[in-house]
């Protein structure tokens, strides 16, 4: 292969979010490219006036930097210029249009959508798929509806060979008229695709298995214009571990089973108490379970309300969620792509050096969550705290917890303390956030171990402990916890009652680092304060 004129892209269209199976396009495209010493390009096909945005185009871009995977010609990229967005091309896609034409490939057809229902019904009835072609009968006249541009596609079948899938056969029955010029003057997908590949000099074209159906129409193109197409290499799809598609709805569906739940529990099927609480109305709830809605701001209010965590689905999902983004990539190139001798992590340059179209299976890959997860607990293991404190601060940008406040040796200290005990940087923000605000107890905890038998008289023990130790450090502190650890009848019993007293549950990092953190005011005035708060409960007979 001429290596050093490889050239491929990433085209999202900007009607939403990056999903993760769009980055793992993304990425393939641009392991590729690396691999070859050629170039990457991003271009937003924002041809679909209705259903894309600048936001989404933007937080695209956003996602693909995160990700790391930096294009050589694109927005920002390419000279300043708005060349990359295929909006601003109008005017490339004209002379092509007026050729084709001109040329009597392509002709103008002048249904209304209602015509083309119809006609689609009719050919339903026949159990025929519906075709439409150039010399059919019973085609609008001029002057009856919108006009739009279609292509004469060829009426012999199409090959092509697929650099994953092998040999593809198209039967020239199947073909279809396409529009290539929407009624409202834009291009439709199918031909901007064609003239901006061609236009950019892509060589390989790396996309997902659903459009490898379009992959007939647009050499059906290449052919009218003259022009030779690039390579098509059609990626296996992601799906779920149960075999679902990886979609949006996943997170809408875990909100209905959480609000059935509830519902279930509480004896209120209409959701007044919950709509109530969220400030929502209780009708729109109601619409929500009834699936009259997939209102993804409602669904993540009653996430939040309800307390479930949404499966991650785009890419600024798994960066809420606190995923690295190296472990992301890492976890999204071993979907459909195979490095050999079983090697699971790998670093970009070694991605980049192992990579081959040879080795991409051709059978839809499935995104294994729990593998994530600890994969990436194990690259947060194998980081440095300083590439640790770059990533918590890039994952601070995006969420809003406390650990926000974090200076930056306070949260080196909390890294020390969670990089042992973290899957995901949210984790830790959620797990510390009593070393910033005062502690939610937790009302099992406390009545456990403070509240039962000698737990108070256990603390006002510590209190006395800890009181005269100046200067507060470690050093000072590790005798007193020593013995803290040796009192009463079990080591470590009353280690419990001062973790929940300062904490607020029976869970933290080790004492020694997270009183020493916490520092002295905090430590002592937590324990007086639980000593107020925390009464003993009186004994029952029957518990
Ligand atoms: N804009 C298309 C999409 O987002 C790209 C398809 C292609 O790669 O040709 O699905």
């Amino acid at each position: 292969m001429g290596s050093d004129n490889v050239k491929t892209r990433f085209a999202p269209s900007p009607t939403g979010f990056l999903h993760v199976g769009g980055a793992r396009t993304a990425l393939f495209n641009w392991l590729f490219a690396r691999r070859h010493g050629g170039k990457f390009v991003l271009r937003i096909e924002d041809t679909d006036q209705v259903r894309s945005t600048a936001q989404s185009a933007a937080g695209i871009l956003q996602d693909m930097l995160w990700l790391g995977l930096n294009w050589d010609e694109g927005p920002v990229v390419g000279g300043g210029k708005n060349q990359y967005f295929q909006s601003m091309r109008l005017e490339i896609y004209q002379p092509y249009l007026e050729q084709l034409i001109r040329e009597d490939r392509a002709y103008e057809a002048f249904e209304t959508p209602q015509q083309l229902a119809a006609m689609r019904a009719e050919s339903e009835k026949r159990k025929t798929p519906f075709r439409y072609r150039r010399n059919m009968p019973g085609r609008a006249k001029k002057g009856e509806g919108p006009v739009v541009i279609r292509l004469e596609m060829p009426w012999e079948e199409i090959r092509f060979q697929d650099n994953i899938l092998g040999e593809i056969r198209v039967a020239g029955v199947e073909h279809d008229d396409i529009v290539i010029r929407k009624s409202d003057g834009f291009p439709t997908y199918h031909f901007a695709v064609v003239i901006d590949d061609h236009d950019m000099g892509i060589t390989h074209v790396l996309r997902a298995q659903e459009h490898l159906m379009n992959t007939p129409k647009h050499l059906a193109l290449y052919a009218a214009l003259n022009w030779r197409p690039p390579l098509y290499a059609h990626l296996p799809l992601v799906f779920n571990m149960d075999n679902s598609k990886m979609s949006k709805r996943d997170k809408t569906k875990a909100v209905r089973a959480a609000l059935q739940l509830y519902a279930r529990q509480r004896q209120d099927p209409a959701f007044a108490q919950l709509a109530g609480r969220c400030g929502l109305p209780a009708g729109g709830i109601a619409d929500f379970v009834a699936r009259k809605t997939e209102d993804s701001t409602l669904a993540g209010k009653l996430a939040e309300a309800l307390d479930v965590e949404l499966p991650e689905i785009d890419v600024q999902d798994f960066r809420h969620s606190g995923y690295l983004s190296d472990a992301l990539v890492n976890f999204i190139a071993l979907i459909g792509w195979s490095p050999g001798q079983n090697r699971e992590f790998l670093t970009r340059r070694e991605m980049i050096d192992l990579f081959s179209l040879e080795n991409i299976g051709k059978t839809s890959g499935r995104f294994d969550r729990k593998k994530l997860h600890w994969m990436n607990g194990e690259y947060i293991r194998r980081s440095s705290l300083q590439e640790l404190a770059a990533a918590v601060e890039s994952f601070n940008q995006v969420t809003d917890y406390p650990i926000k406040q974090a200076d930056g040796p306070t949260l080196r200290v909390l890294l020390a303390m969670y990089q042992e005990r973290m899957a995901t940087l949210a984790e830790m923000a959620r797990n510390s956030t009593f070393f910033f605000c005062t502690p939610r107890y937790d009302q099992a905890a406390v009545k456990k171990y403070v509240q039962t038998g000698d737990g108070r008289t256990i603390l006002e023990r510590i209190l006395e402990l800890l009181q005269p130790i100046t200067p507060w450090n470690k050093e000072l502190l590790s005798p007193v916890l020593e013995r803290i650890l040796a009192m009463g009848e079990k080591r470590g019993a009353a280690a419990q009652v001062l973790r929940v007293a300062v904490s607020g549950g029976a869970v933290s990092p080790p004492l020694l680092e997270t009183l020493a953190l916490l520092g002295r005011d905090t430590t002592l005035s937590r324990i007086q304060q639980a000593l107020e708060m925390f009464a003993p409960v009186e004994k029952t007979t029957d518990s």
